[in-house]
This record gives C-alpha cells, structure tokens and sequence, in this order.
C-alpha cells in the first residue's frame, strides 16, 4: 500500500480508540488558508485517495468544484466556499433528529450520522464525531482574533465549521457545524453517486519478483491496493516463501490488485501489466529463474476472463511481443486461491527504499 494512503490510516488507527484528541485532528492539516479565488485546498495530490469506509476522497479539482457549487444559493456559497458563518438558532438542521446521516452539501460525501448527533446549546448543529476521520480535515484557524480548528469536507475542501475539544464521551469533542454545509438524507434515501462508496474490484498478476509487481500496481492511478502472495499451485495447505522458493508447491509470486473501475479500466490494468514485465520468458523474469516467476494472469470474473483473454491474443498477433511466443497463463482465481506472502514482503521497495530493476517499456 502506498505511504500517503499508510499514513491515513495510522491516524484513524490512532482514532479508534475511546479518545478522539484534538492533536490527531490537527496533524492531518495540509494546507494553509485561501484567501483571494477559490481553491480546493485538498488539491495537493493526482493520487486516487480512498477513505476506510471505502469512498474515493480523492481532492476534486477546482473545475468540479465549480460545477458543484452552481447548485448552491448565494448564502451556501458565502458559508462553504469563503468560510462563512450562519447565524446560530438559524439554521434548517439544528433540530433534525430523524435517522440518516448528513453529507455534505457541496461533494455529497457523508460526513456524520445521527448517531453522533448531541445537543449542545451552542444554536449549530453539534457532532461528537465524523462518520470516518478521513472524511473530514482540519486547519488551523487564527482569524478574528482566536485560535480555532477549521473543519473542512476532505474531498472537496468546503468549509464545514470548526472542532472544540468541550464535547461529549466518548470523544470530548465538538463538531460545529453551520446547517448549510450539510445536506441530510435520512435512513432508506435513495443516494446521489457521490455520496456513495466505490464498488472496488479486484484483479491477480503474476510477472517474476512481486516486490516491483506490488510496488508498480500501487503507483498506479485507480489502484487503491496491492498485496504480494502466491498463486496457481498446491492448494492443499498454506504454502511459505521457502517453500514456494524450492518449486514444488508449483505457486506463482503473484500480486492482488484492488481498483477502482471507475477510475481505472481492467483493460488499463492488462496493458499495464505487460509493460511491467517481459510476458514471453516462460519460468523466468530476467536474473530470476524458477516457476514460482512465470508469467500468469487470474481473473475473478468472466468479463475479466474473457477482457483478459482477447488482450492476450491481441498481444500475441500485433503486440510488443508478437515476434516471440507469450507464455502468460490465465487462469480463474476461483481455480487458484490466492496466499497472502509474509509481511516481510509486503511494501518492499516503500519500506526499504529503492526500486524494481526491471524496465518499464514504453506504451504500444
Ligand atoms: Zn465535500
């Protein structure tokens, strides 16, 4: 996994406990305040972030966020997008205690749940807590004299409100928040694309050492995981690295791979593939010699099976490889049961530093 998407989730690790501290809050900040032109201040990555309850959080561009706010009345655009404040005891949800979750106004992501909905007195929505910490970021606030905590919609950076550290149990905060950054949808809504998470699917390459498998498939756009393990032998029993080393469990070094189809086509996947490894050396890949080094593709669906066989006699009749016979296998994972290797392998090059030897070949 890559180390922006680690370090999100050491924070909601931290998180999870009984205590919410405001310190944990305040080091995901990441960017200073906008003044002049609107901009998302979450912006500051092309990579495709994706929160633990599965939704792609990914910063909108400032474009997007344009077209959103074409929806919002002039008040809605003074509170979200300048960091407007709506008078308190004013606003539409103030006292809304049905059953659903607020979302917020401008991206639709979820933000909180009635369930962490408190009375504060203070005439602002109050929340305990956010629906997933990664849905929602801070920034230090030093305007009209005060030190505060800004909170913003992670996604498309609207200003939310700000979070004190005078709430309830279990996480002693308070998550003020103005009515008109938030939209409700109560329990059974139907919901708009935005506000729902991503349906993620998963695909298995094997080509050679999975270490720069692994570490070229998480730099990929679309992908939100990649794991290394073993593949396409013995299923009797859980094989070892030593073991899958010797060649007699007959398991491929293989690598899962979890996307986003809506950011990333299988099809884009295939093709990236075939650029990361040299698909016609049979049990081989460069210096590495053996099988558990071949070249294999597993799908987990038929479209992916059938999408996966066409590439691969495509490939073989006027690909990059056509003047040499490709030996990937393809195979059903329903047929071959994935192992995940020991963690010792798992994010290899962004632990140790360093990158795969092998060359990238440049696209067809
Ligand atoms: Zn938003």
């Amino acid at each position: 996994m890559t180390i922006t998407v680690r370090i999100i989730r050491a924070l909601v690790l931290g998180v999870l406990g009984a205590a919410l501290p405001l310190a944990t809050y305040t080091a995901i900040t990441t960017h200073a305040s906008a003044s002049g032109p609107y901009e998302n201040p979450r912006m500051n990555t092309t990579e495709a972030l994706y929160s633990k309850s599965g939704h792609n959080i990914t910063p909108l561009s400032d474009e997007k966020i344009q077209e959103l706010a074409k929806d919002l009345t002039d008040e809605e655009r003074k509170i979200i997008l300048n960091e407007g404040t709506e008078p308190p005891f004013c606003g539409n949800l103030l006292d809304n205690k049905k059953d659903g979750n607020y979302h917020c106004r401008l991206c639709k992501l979820p933000l909180f749940g009635s369930n962490s909905k408190f009375h504060s007195g203070t005439g602002w929505p109050s929340f305990f807590q956010p629906l997933d910490p990664q849905h929602v970021a801070t920034e230090e606030d030093n305007s009209h004299f005060m030190s505060r905590t800004e909170i913003l919609c992670a996604r498309c950076g609207g200003h939310l409100g700000h979070v004190f550290p005078d709430g309830p149990k279990p996480t002693g905060l308070r998550f003020c928040v103005n009515s008109a950054s938030l939209e409700f949808f109560e329990a059974g809504d139907d919901l708009p694309e935005m506000a729902k998470p991503s349906t993620l699917e998963v695909a298995y390459f094997a080509g050679g050492c999975f270490w720069g498998i692994e570490d070229r498939y998480e730099k990929h756009i679309g992908v939100i995981d990649a794991v290394s393990g073993f593949q396409g032998g013995d299923d009797s029993r859980e094989p070892t690295y030593r073991e899958v080393c010797t060649g007699v469990t007959g398991h491929a070094e293989s690598v899962k791979v979890t996307f986003d189809p809506a950011v990333v086509s299988y099809e884009k996947l295939l093709s990236w593939f075939f650029r990361i490894h040299d698909p016609t050396q049979g049990n081989r890949q460069g210096p590495d010699v053996g099988t558990q080094y071949r070249s294999a593709i597993f799908t987990t669906s038929d479209e992916q099976y059938e999408q996966a066989k066409a590439f691969l006699e495509a490939q073989q009749k006027e690909g990059r490889w056509s003047s040499r016979r490709i030996t990937t296998e393809l195979r059903r994972a329903e047929d071959a049961k994935f192992y995940e290797a020991e963690e010792y392998h798992q994010d290899y090059y962004a632990r140790k530093g360093g990158t795969c030897a092998a060359p990238i070949y440049p696209e067809d």
